[in-house]
């Protein structure tokens, strides 16, 4: 199978979704129609995120061996360090390895809670991600993938700490990284010249979030530290009441990033679906008519 990393050099944008591990049976029910709709465009991957503790994260695995045993999907696993010693994260290795998953996404991950608590390593696990690449790179035959803050992570004291610790990630075998959802293009270009300028050539993919309900949007925002544009967040606002004018607007902000990150070169797209596909397809398929039309 092509490596993701040859897909990514390859000069044809990438595109992708994210999923996460179902908490119900109706939520499961729905992750599937999702995860079926969104197979018949045959993307690039899917990547299934870690819970941050107990059952949610054995559904993590379960979803990704199922998409990589049932579907003609390739699924890449998100993997956190939080509250895992060397020995379980070997375990967790060796049974995507079973399953034929072979494409991991290496993540420090949060405390449990609280994100924003004091970080504490597992004292037999590690303390940054890229001790995580590192295993999963010796464990033979995997492809690793990195997160990536268009806004710096919020932990990062200044840009050059940030930088020099996610060009270590790279130096430690990832063969590419996927951002943090962010709303200002500009954000994500600061990033990549900036990488680009300290000798890393790992390509960046941009997240995508679709942002239709100001509220839940704020929220995310809120945890991942990104910037939600005040004049979206008004128009969103004033169109809380008509769902349908919601979804317009939330759809076109997100089509005119993703349109403005393939003109100025960015490997692909990674769609946030929050386990429902319309939002996400509709902006793909804006993206894809751009595409076909031989704009990129
Ligand atoms: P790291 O690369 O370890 O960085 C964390 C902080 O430590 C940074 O400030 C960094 O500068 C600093 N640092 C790194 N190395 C060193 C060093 N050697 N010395 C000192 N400081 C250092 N979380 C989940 O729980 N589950 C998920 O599925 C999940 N998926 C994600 C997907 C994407 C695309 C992204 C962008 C994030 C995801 N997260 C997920 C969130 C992520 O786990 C958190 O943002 C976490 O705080 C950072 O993880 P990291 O892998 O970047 O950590």
């Amino acid at each position: 199978m092509t490596t993701l990393r040859a897909l990514l050099d390859s000069g044809r944008p990438s595109f992708s979704f994210e999923f996460f591990p179902p908490k119900s049976e109706e939520g499961s029910r729905t992750l599937w129609e999702a995860i079926r709709r969104i197979e018949a465009l045959a993307p690039s991957f899917v990547s299934v995120t870690y819970g941050a503790g107990g059952s949610s994260r054995d559904r993590t695995v379960e979803v990704t061996k199922r998409i990589a045993t049932e579907t003609t999907l390739r699924p890449v696993a998100h993997l956190t360090a939080v509250g895992h010693s060397v020995g379980e994260l070997r375990h967790i290795i060796g049974q995507y390895a079973d399953a034929g998953v072979r494409d991991v996404l290496a993540l420090r991950g949060d405390p449990p809670g609280d994100p924003n608590a004091p970080w504490h390593p597992h004292p037999q696990g590690y303390r940054h991600a890229h001790e995580l690449v590192t295993l999963v790179k010796e464990s033979g035959g995997f492809s690793v993938g990195v997160a990536a803050f268009p806004e710096r992570h919020p932990r990062s004291p200044d840009w050059e700490t940030d930088l020099r610790h996610f060009v270590a990630k790279c130096r430690a075998g990832a063969d590419y990284a996927i951002t943090q959802m962010f709303f200002h293009v500009d954000d994500y270009l600061s990033l990549r010249d900036r990488v680009v300028a300290a000798g890393c050539d790992t390509p960046i993919i941009p997240e995508i979030m679709p942002a239709t309900d100001v509220r839940q949007i704020r929220r995310f925002a809120e945890l991942s530290g990104a910037a939600f544009p005040e004049d979206l967040a008004h128009r969103l606002e004033a169109a809380r009441d008509r769902p349908a004018d919601g979804h317009r607007i939330g759809v076109d902000y997100a089509t005119a990033m993703a349109e403005r990150l393939l003109r100025e070169g960015a490997p692909g797209l990674h769609y946030i679906t929050l386990n429902k596909s319309t939002a996400t397809l509709d902006i793909h398929h804006n993206v894809q008519s751009l595409t076909l039309a031989g704009r990129y």
